[in-house]
């Protein structure tokens, strides 16, 4: 058995607060951070790659995969179905390596109520302002002022769940939210049940507490 379980890291923000861009440096400071990647029935973008962003599925594979109890969580956003193929998860998180989610309150509340949910960490990232969010939605230049729109409308149905999550972080400063996301990443791994070696390690302290007495 690992001598650590995996954690189930569940960043959840409104599109454009920065949780894309949180997930990646988390990334690159921890490299065996397992990113999740989501199945979804919305088209490619541009710069995305398929199997890599996300499994881009149509409708009829991504219901049969649900049916067969293969996704761990999924939901209905802006219009598609996104699911967390279960798999991946289970092999990551029993060997003892983390898996960062990127998914909204709908997928966090699925898969807090799961069999792996002792295990989550889920992290709410809020802009310091909407018109801040706005501006960061344009600056990406991923997506037409008609899409931005829909994304803005839809912000506040996300924001509203903040209060469901353990975490929540403000992303003002890019860097210092940064900080603040690893902090908690390392303290959270050293939560009791992260950590299935201490019984035997509690043991042999007892039997050498035994053997001096
Ligand atoms: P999300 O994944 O939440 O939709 P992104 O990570 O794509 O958001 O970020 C949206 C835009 O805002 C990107 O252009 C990104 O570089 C920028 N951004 C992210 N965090 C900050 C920050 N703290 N300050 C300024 N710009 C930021
Ligand atoms: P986008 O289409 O911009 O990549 O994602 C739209 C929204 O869907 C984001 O809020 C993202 O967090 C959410 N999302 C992406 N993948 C999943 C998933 O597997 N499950 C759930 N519940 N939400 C997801």
């Amino acid at each position: 058995m690992a001598d650590r379980r995996g954690l189930l890291i569940i960043l959840s923000s409104p599109s454009g607060a920065g949780k894309s861009t949180l997930a990646r440096r988390l990334r690159a400071w921890d490299e065996t951070i397992e990113f999740s990647v989501s199945a979804t029935t919305r088209k490619r973008r541009a710069g995305e790659t398929d199997g890599k962003d996300y499994h881009f599925y149509d409708e009829a594979r991504f219901r049969d995969m649900v049916s067969k109890g293969e996704m761990l969580e999924h939901a209905h956003v802006f219009g598609h179905f996104y699911g967390s193929p279960a798999a991946p998860v289970k092999a990551a998180i029993r060997a003892g390596r983390d898996v960062l989610f990127d998914v909204d309150w709908q997928g966090e509340q699925q898969i807090r109520n799961s069999d792996l949910g002792r295990h989550a960490l889920s992290i709410f990232i809020l802009p310091p302002s909407i018109p801040e969010l706005r501006r960061r939605l344009i600056a990406r230049g991923q997506d037409s002022g008609d899409v931005i729109l829909g994304r803005m409308a839809k912000s506040w149905d996300e924001i509203s769940h903040w209060g469901a999550y353990d975490y929540v972080l403000i992303n003002d400063d890019l860097d210092a939210t940064e900080e603040r996301l690893k902090t908690i990443v390392s303290a959270e791994r050293l939560r009791r049940e992260q950590q299935p070696g201490l019984q035997g390690h509690v043991r042999r302290l007892h039997s050498e507490f035994g053997e001096m007495t």
